[in-house]
This record gives C-alpha cells, sequence and structure tokens, in this order.
C-alpha cells in the first residue's frame, strides 16, 4: 500500500463585503472536511466577534511589513485602506497534506494568485443583486457609513471583473450555494 498522499487543490474564494462568504465558508467547512480555510494577516482592527489566529492574525502596520520583507506572503493586496495577505505557512503544509485549501481573498489578490498558481481553482460568490448586497451590509452593522460606500463602491468594481473567476455562484439560497460549491469541489477533485 502506497503512503503518498495526492496533493490538495489552492481555491481561490472571492465575492463583495456582504456577500455571505463567510456564511457560506462555515457550512463548508463543516460539510467537507477535505476542505479547510487559509487564516490571513490583516492590519485592519478585530470585529467585536472576531478572534485572533481563528479569523485572521491581526498584526500591527511594522509586523506585517517584515513578512512583506521575508518573502513570507504568497500575494498581500489593500483592501479599503487595510493590508490584507496570505501567509505561505498556512497553505502549504496544508496543501500537501491532502487538504482543498481556500483563500478567501479579494479580487486584485485573487488576480495576482490565478497568475502565479495557474492550477487554482477561482470561485466568485455573486449577490442576487446590487440592492440585496447593500442591505446586508447595513444589517451587519460593523462598518460606518464612509466605510459602507467605499466596500459598496469596491464590490461595484469587483462584480465586473468576476469574470476572470473559473466559476460564479450566486448566493440567492444559502443551502443552494453551499451545494454549488460543494458540487465543485468534488467535480475538480475526480480531475487528475
Ligand atoms: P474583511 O475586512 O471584510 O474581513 O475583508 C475585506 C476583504 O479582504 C474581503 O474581500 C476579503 O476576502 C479580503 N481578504 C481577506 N484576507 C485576504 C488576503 O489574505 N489577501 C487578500 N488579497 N484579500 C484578503
Amino acid at each position: 500500500m502506497s503512503d503518498t498522499v495526492k496533493p490538495g487543490k489552492l481555491y481561490v474564494y472571492s465575492g463583495a463585503s456582504g456577500v455571505g462568504k463567510g456564511t457560506i465558508m462555515k457550512e463548508l467547512l463543516k460539510a467537507d472536511d477535505s476542505i479547510c480555510l487559509s487564516v490571513s494577516a490583516t492590519t485592519r482592527e478585530p470585529r467585536p466577534e472576531e478572534k485572533n489566529g481563528v479569523h485572521y492574525y491581526f498584526l500591527s502596520r511594522e509586523e506585517f511589513d517584515s513578512i512583506v520583507a521575508e518573502g513570507g506572503f504568497m500575494e498581500h493586496a489593500t483592501y479599503c485602506n487595510n493590508s490584507y495577505g496570505t501567509l505561505r505557512s498556512e497553505v502549504e503544509e496544508k496543501l500537501a497534506a491532502g487538504k482543498n485549501v481556500f483563500l478567501e481573498i479579494d479580487v486584485q489578490g485573487a488576480l495576482n494568485i490565478i497568475k502565479d498558481y495557474p492550477d487554482c481553482v477561482s470561485i466568485f460568490i455573486m449577490p442576487p443583486s446590487f440592492e440585496t448586497l447593500e442591505k446586508r451590509l447595513r444589517a451587519r452593522n460593523t462598518e460606518t457609513e464612509t466605510q459602507i460606500r467605499n466596500r459598496l463602491e469596491t464590490a461595484m468594481r469587483e462584480i465586473k471583473l468576476s469574470e476572470v473567476y473559473d466559476y460564479c455562484v450566486v448566493n440567492d439560497d444559502l443551502d443552494k450555494a453551499v451545494e454549488d460549491v460543494l458540487a465543485i469541489v468534488k467535480k475538480e477533485s475526480e480531475k487528475n
């Protein structure tokens, strides 16, 4: 019997702020234990429910910049005035252990990963409408009015770029969106 593990696939997983990517992600992690999420680093302040090392590694500007200088990020980007980055250390070991590693990242980061890792699979989560997105973002009540405006403008730009992704999943109904992503993972795992 061979003990060689088939490496997992790298997934780029994006969608506008407030689209429900985090909620879908929680369900994916429960439903399929081949899936794991890479925890990113950020300079943004934690939201009340967020925990260091679980939702993000919350870093100072100096800590973040020193990881950039050491080449410790697979990609990093500025989103609405804060820095976010994918840590190599989070991803490489998990892929080698056969996990399908999801990077929940913005479109700029996604474009860099798609260029540098052409075998990755990219999924964009689309809101059913722009109005729904605005409503969800406001209902979340975690950003100021200026931050909400900024996130909505960014969302508009991101949705326009969504055509570069391999798959687009509309989050109209949570269960259906989760099923759609699980079906993509199953299909991709069956390929070589
Ligand atoms: P939030 O502040 O709402 O947690 O995240 C803002 C945006 O940054 C989201 O689109 C999220 O997917 C993205 N993001 C989170 N981590 C990373 C990362 O490591 N790299 C990049 N490029 N974007 C990230």
